[in-house]
């Protein structure tokens, strides 16, 4: 069984030993649609549990983007469609010998075939994928990965950011060069962190501080552009130094 934390009304979140990544469920009258369900085999199988035990009928999935720490299901959660962007569901498509490879060769045949299993959509979720009396938006842009979604839930005011405005990771803009769709992004969702109770992001602690995160990201790429040395703390968890690496050759390659 898995620990679900409830960060808002009908909004439970799971986080993996991997990486601190987070699975979203909306949960209501009886009903959820997973977001971004991850990582271990075990944990997967621990949300069914949850899922099993709280009585819950799996109505959809949703992907927020075509990374495969994103793209996971387990046969338990049922048949139910998968979403994901358009882009998003071409990249899973295209790309899939990649992201396969990306699982590792011991992840388990049957989880590894479900993965990616996504289909496009423009701006909603279909009504009947999503629980009764849920209106989840998507704010579709491309950071971090093309045709990258937010899901935000007006209801809640719960920003879930899927892999930006992140506690624990830097920005990651996509390579080679992906730093004015990354910008872009974040103007974006400034409308959405703004009013936000809580952002829950796809790696890292869900918090109130949604906005402040942002600012963060935002300040972070500008100095790396311009050539100043940020002092933002996340620069000493896991690979985020070489990350900041990356960004600086990214960034001096233009
Ligand atoms: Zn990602």
């Amino acid at each position: 069984m898995r620990e679900l934390i409830e960060v808002a009304d009908g909004v439970l979140v799971a986080t993996s030993a991997i990486m601190s990544t987070t699975s979203t469920l909306l949960v209501g009258d009886g009903e959820t649609l997973l977001i971004d369900p991850c990582w271990l085999p075990s944990e997967l199988d621990g949300l069914a549990d949850v899922i099993d035990d709280r009585g819950l009928t799996v109505v959809g999935g949703f992907a927020t983007h075509a990374h495969y720490d994103h793209l996971l299901w387990h046969e338990r959660f049922g048949a139910a469609p998968r979403w994901a962007s358009r882009p998003t569901a071409a990249l899973a498509r295209d790309e899939r010998a990649e992201l396969l490879e990306g699982l590792g060769a011991d992840f388990p045949r049957p989880l590894a075939d479900l993965m990616g299993r996504v289909r496009g959509v423009d701006a909603v979720i279909p009504a009947s994928s999503v629980p009764r009396g849920s209106a989840p938006e998507l704010v579709i842009h491309d950071g971090h990965a093309p045709g990258h979604t937010a899901v935000w839930l007006p209801d809640q005011r719960v920003l879930i950011a899927g892999d930006m405005l992140s506690d624990v990771e830097l920005p990651l803009p996509f390579a080679p060069d992906d730093l004015e769709a990354y910008v872009a992004a974040l103007d974006l969702l400034a409308g959405y962190a703004s009013r936000a109770a809580v952002g829950i992001p796809g790696h890292g602690t869900p918090g109130g501080d949604a906005q402040r995160r942002l600012d963060a990201d935002r300040r972070y790429l500008d100095d790396v552009a311009a050539g100043r040395v940020p002092d933002d703390p996340r620069r000493a968890n896991p690979g985020m130094e070489e990350e900041y690496e990356r960004l600086k050759q990214m960034i001096a390659a233009r």
